[in-house]
């Protein structure tokens, strides 16, 4: 046998004894890390939020979401203990794209930013996933605005209505009251059949339990759960916090289902993309934000709508809050979330220390679609307290001159300063359409102006306890029909005078 020969052998052995069993992996190789991110180069077609599972030394996966898609390399923010991940580790797509848990066993928990359960009462067995990223139901699949939702709060209800599908922003200074108007109105929910999501980012986590405690207390954890990115959290989950929240508010939605979502506050999770985007080493634009950070909130909050009867007719209600900087709302990411919302609820720190609390700024807030989901009473009532309001604002500047004044002008001036009073509440203190409607009532009727301005608050109190107890059926009249006629009226005149011979 010649050479030749025994290497044809060779060959035909090999080649006969050859099996078909290569199977292809999308497979890179880690090039550096830090600070939670890792650079992979040589993953191919890879898609933007894909998990990519990067195997350590010691033969861990640790999962990572792909972000910065470039042309030879790709940014993985890592989930997991990066420090554990070294050069050269291998990096292998899955070609999943992020998605979390979701079901009605969420309700009543705290989750972190995937939606793992981290309150300590056990596992959550769900049956469904949903992506974290979803584009937005279609505007053929939407329907206008047309159904309330009461905060309970006098000064919201009243001046800057919110409808079911309504994107409305709290935005103020630290420290204005922006969480409480939140929260107050999560427990205005109860037994409105709404589901509510309260989705904290960056914030600490002391307070968040203090948070959870009140919802528990009110009652209102059995149709809330929370969403815990804290400050603790990486910048990884205070940016994805938000839209497991979304992908959650979706899921009811999708069954048909009422949802409230809070996003406290969109303002730290700028700043945490803002963090993930330098260490991408992504080019820093205006305040260093990157380029993208208009998308970023208009593709979280664009997923709020108000589905239309033929796709089942639910709503996502969003209340995304903004942290101002010395009431500069002209800064970036102030502007560019004024401009996606329907409306601002605007608190100001001035107000807040004077006391008028919750502090809204009457004048620059908006709700700029929810008026034709007022209901019908309270818009009825709330024509006469809008203008009382702002003949008050219009000669207070002129009575601080210290100038006489004529009659008509003193009781339009003691008028105002009643129509404030009424307007100031106290927290966890949500009042029910009746409530609102006959203090409304009462003042812009002249029914307080012998109460003397100090006593206003006290004087509420006593009427609504008053009503209640003797006037349940009125109130609970007003409660279901929620319309104005000459009969309510008078039944509501009646209640107060005899409120008043008591008082
Ligand atoms: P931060 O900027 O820290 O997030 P914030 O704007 O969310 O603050 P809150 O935490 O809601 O403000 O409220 C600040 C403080 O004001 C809290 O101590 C809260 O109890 C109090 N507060 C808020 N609303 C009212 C109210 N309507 N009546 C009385 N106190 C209130
Ligand atoms: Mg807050």
């Amino acid at each position: 046998m010649t050479q030749a020969d025994r290497i044809i052998e060779r060959l035909s052995k090999e080649i006969e004894g050859f099996k078909d069993d290569i199977s292809t992996e999308n497979v890179g190789t880690v090039l550096e890390v830090g600070d939670g991110i890792a650079k992979v180069a040589g993953l191919e077609d890879l898609a933007a939020s894909e998990i990519v599972k990067i195997e350590t030394n010691d033969g861990e996966n640790i999962s990572g979401l792909a972000l910065n898609l470039e042309e030879d390399e790709v940014g993985i923010v890592v989930f997991g203990d990066y420090k554990k991940i070294s050069e050269g580790d291998i990096a292998r797509a899955t070609g999943e794209i992020l998605s979390v848990p979701v079901g009605d066993e969420m309700i009543g928990r705290t989750v972190d930013a995937l939606l793992n359960p981290i309150d300590g009462k056990g596992e959550i067995k769900t049956s469904k996933k949903n992506p974290v990223e979803k584009v937005a139901p279609g505007v053929m699949t939407r329907e206008p605005v047309g159904q309330p939702l009461q905060t309970g709060i006098k000064a919201i209800d009243t001046m800057v209505p919110i409808g079911r599908g309504q994107r409305e922003l709290i935005i103020g200074d630290r420290q204005t009251g922006k969480t409480a108007v939140a929260i107050d109105t999560i427990i205005n929910q109860k037994g409105e059949d709404i589901k509510c999501i309260y989705v904290a980012i960056g914030q600490r986590e002391s307070k968040i339990r203090k948070i959870s405690k009140k919802l528990e207390e009110a009652g209102a954890m059995e149709y809330t759960t929370i969403v815990l990115a804290g400050s603790s959290s990486s910048a990884a989950m205070n940016f994805l916090a938000p839209y497991s929240g979304a992908a959650l508010s979706e899921y009811f939605m999708s069954k048909g289902e009422d949802v409230l979502i809070i996003y406290d506050d969109l303002s730290k999770h700028a700043m945490a993309y803002r963090q993930m985007s330098l260490l991408l080493k992504r080019p820093p634009g205006r305040e260093a934000y990157p380029g993208d950070v208009f998308y970023l909130h208009s593709r979280l909050l664009e997923r709020s709508a108000r589905l239309n009867e033929a796709n089942g007719g639910g709503s996502v209600t969003a209340l995304p809050i903004i942290e101002t900087q010395a009431g500069d709302v002209s800064a970036y990411i102030p502007t560019n979330v004024i401009s996606i919302t329907d409306g601002q609820i605007y608190l100001e720190s001035d107000l807040f220390n004077k006391g008028i609390r919750p502090a809204i700024n009457a004048g620059l807030s908006v709700s700029r679609v929810g008026s034709s989901a007022q209901t019908k009473i309270i818009k009825k009532l709330a024509g006469t307290l809008r203008l009382d309001l702002a003949q008050y604002r219009e000669l207070e500047a002129f009575a601080a001159f210290g100038s006489d004044v004529d009659e008509d002008t003193k009781k339009k001036l003691e008028r105002g300063k009643r129509t404030v009073e009424i307007l100031k509440q106290g927290q966890y203190q949500p009042l029910s359409v009746a409530e609102q409607a006959i203090i409304i009532f009462a003042v812009t009727n002249g029914f307080a102006d012998d109460v003397e301005s100090e006593k206003i608050v006290e004087w509420e109190k006593g009427l609504h306890n008053f009503v209640n107890n003797t006037h349940s059926d009125l109130a609970e009249e007003i409660n279901t029909e929620k319309t104005i006629s000459d009969e309510i009226k008078d039944k509501m005149k009646n209640a107060i005078e005899e409120y008043k011979e008591m008082v």
